[in-house]
């Protein structure tokens, strides 16, 4: 069966007979992998909306279990991505976190428009683009299922107000942790992190709730502060890990190398 689809390449391979494979996120199909003889030289614009980073336009032919490309065109292409390694990394992570967390034949139209948001943002922006990305992994927990509880105590279920002093974040449970769930036996140590529960100024219960409510576009001229960036930066590739096994990105540590000049202890 012929189809065609609109997408965004997230991953291309070659294959050892001198194939690509290419992996797609489309609207209607989800991820998609697929096989295309296209090659860089023959075809030079086609060839040009197989790269990473690119929205094109692609001819499929769908076959029982597979898909392959006949036909390939470029709607956008965010080249201007790769004339800064730090945006560069950080756009490659929201790849990798994208085909983790994305699957085959389940309609992708969120997830589609919130990376696309996010290429276009993060291409023009000329700075801090950790803010963008931490709004990207934040708006994949609320269209996964999985965003944090962040109005109510996830252990006694009282009121947590966003002012409130001395609040928690549990990893596991999924949500913030009241000042007085906070004195119970598992969070009574002085560090910022006790297992998976973080201690957390209440500004990034704020944050969280802004991001999940404004596109990333909306983004444009704000940048968090580098130590709400890290602090939250650190919940959430936890939270990711717990509640998506997302596991570890390869791209994550190197885009932290680079942004902050040393390695992320994992502890
Ligand atoms: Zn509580």
């Amino acid at each position: 069966m012929y189809t065609d689809t609109e997408g965004i390449v997230l991953r291309q391979t070659k294959t050892l007979d001198g194939r690509r494979m290419i992996t797609l996120l489309s609207p209607k199909y989800g991820k998609i992998g697929a096989g295309t003889s296209i090659t860089e030289k023959g075809k030079g614009k086609t060839a040009l909306a197989l790269r990473p980073f690119t929205y094109g336009r692609y001819e499929l032919f769908k076959s029982r279990d597979s898909f392959s490309i006949n036909g390939a065109e470029t709607k956008k292409s965010f080249y201007r991505i790769g004339e800064d390694v730090e945006k560069y990394m950080a756009a490659v992570y929201a790849l990798e976190l994208t085909e983790k967390v994305t699957q085959e034949n389940q309609n992708s139209q969120g997830i589609f428009n919130l990376l696309l948001d996010f290429l276009q943002t993060i291409e023009k922006r000329k700075a801090k683009f950790e803010t963008p990305l931490l709004s990207y992994q934040t708006n994949i927990l609320k269209l996964t299922g999985t965003f944090p509880r962040l109005s109510e105590c996830v252990i006694c279920g009282n009121p947590v107000d966003e002012s409130a002093e001395n609040v928690g974040f549990s990893v596991p449970e999924g949500g913030v942790v009241c000042e007085s769930c906070m004195k119970g036996a598992n969070c009574t140590g002085n560090s910022d992190k006790d297992g998976l529960i973080y201690r957390i100024d209440s500004i990034i219960i704020r944050v969280l709730k802004y991001f999940s409510t404004h596109s990333i576009a909306a983004l444009e001229k704000l940048a968090l502060e580098e130590k709400i960036e890290k602090r939250l930066g650190s919940m959430i590739r936890d939270y990711l890990s717990y509640h998506l096994d997302v596991g570890d990105l390869k791209s994550e540590g190197f885009f932290r190398e680079v942004k902050y000049g040393d390695y992320i202890r994992k502890d």
